[in-house]
């Protein structure tokens, strides 16, 4: 389950509507994917569901079974698998489910993830049902773009933003979800995942960050004292993997400024061949260099152009 920590703003607002009591019929929550829409939305279930005092208790019968993904009143619908589209003939199982009492809660609650996948046609579908709720369901539109929904749809629901974890805020939770890692592994597959919590465990888990940080010693290796060819050459080995491209670029750069702070005895003692070979002037311009080819990197430059114009950059400064 994605953490919520990073997203204040979404609990609280959602804490509100439930304490006014205005916990709305349908509901939207837009954000990118792992920013925890369906974490939030299993709340709004036990919101809607809880049979305790201080709503949602987490104790109750309710609120450990939607806890659990059991609760038989929270309904999860989503595009078929290998489907691209959430169909207007899902729509319409929904329609005819959402008029069907409660199994054993005080509603029902519907979850229709990937809702911006719904073609016009689909959505007027779902407005015609939202717009005449049955007294005893509640919708919860997942989005990624909301610009995506019809603005009849969005003028119907509450919506709440959720945001991705920054950079920073994931590698705070991988301290706690991964404490095998060193700082340098969680600091890389976080920001090889952009923030993304989920993508940043799997980076981990398939040990990329290791093979990135073999790689960008190899890299600096080449750009201090190689050839362009020999850093091309390990970067060629990311033509294909992008993730493993930041990661493997954000540990050249923390390198990189490393020369610089251990020149200055703050960070870990320099070899001599390095430190005659550049300044620390050099150092912080080569890093720089690469901090803007991970930028580009995360804005869907192509690799092998980024790449090269990082290394053609670096070599160009320092020669060689
Ligand atoms: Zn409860």
């Amino acid at each position: 389950m994605t953490d919520l920590l990073h997203n204040q703003r979404a609990l609280s607002t959602l804490r509100n509507l439930s304490q006014g009591g205005r916990l709305p019929h349908a509901l939207l929550l837009e954000g990118p994917e792992g920013s925890g829409k369906k974490t939030l939305g299993r709340l709004f279930a036990q919101y809607a569901l809880c049979q305790g005092e201080e709503k949602p208790c987490g104790i109750c019968g309710a609120c450990c079974k939607v806890e659990k993904g059991v609760h038989p009143d929270v309904i999860l619908y989503q595009p078929a698998q290998g489907r691209k589209e959430f169909t207007i003939d899902l729509v319409r199982q929904l329609r005819q489910d959402a008029y069907i009492a409660p199994n054993e809660g005080f509603c029902k609650v519907y979850l229709l993830d990937k809702a911006h996948t719904m073609n016009t046609a689909a959505q007027n579908a779902l407005l015609k049902l939202i717009e005449e709720p049955p007294a005893d369901a509640r919708f919860v539109l997942l989005c990624e773009n909301r610009s995506m929904m019809l603005p009849t749809i969005l003028s119907r629901v509450t919506s709440i933003s959720l945001e991705l974890p920054t950079v920073e805020e994931c590698v705070q939770a991988l301290e706690k979800l991964a404490p095998q890692a060193s700082e340098t592994q969680r600091q890389a597959a976080a920001a090889g995942a952009g923030g993304n919590v989920g993508r940043a465990l799997g980076l981990l888990d398939s040990a990329k960050p290791s093979k990135a940080a073999s790689d960008a010693r190899q890299l600096q290796e080449a750009l201090l004292f190689g050839s362009r060819y020999q850093a091309l050459k390990v970067l060629a080995g990311y033509d294909r993997d992008r993730e493993g491209l930041i990661s493997c670029l954000v540990l050249l750069k923390e390198g990189l400024a490393g020369l610089a702070s251990g020149r200055f005895g703050a960070g870990s003692p320099i070899e001599e061949r390095i430190l005659n070979r550049v300044t620390v002037g050099q150092a912080l311009y080569a890093a720089d260099a690469v901090d803007k080819a991970i930028v580009r990197a995360g804005q869907n430059v192509g690799v092998s152009l980024l790449c090269a114009c990082m290394t053609e950059e670096i070599k160009g400064f320092l020669g060689g």
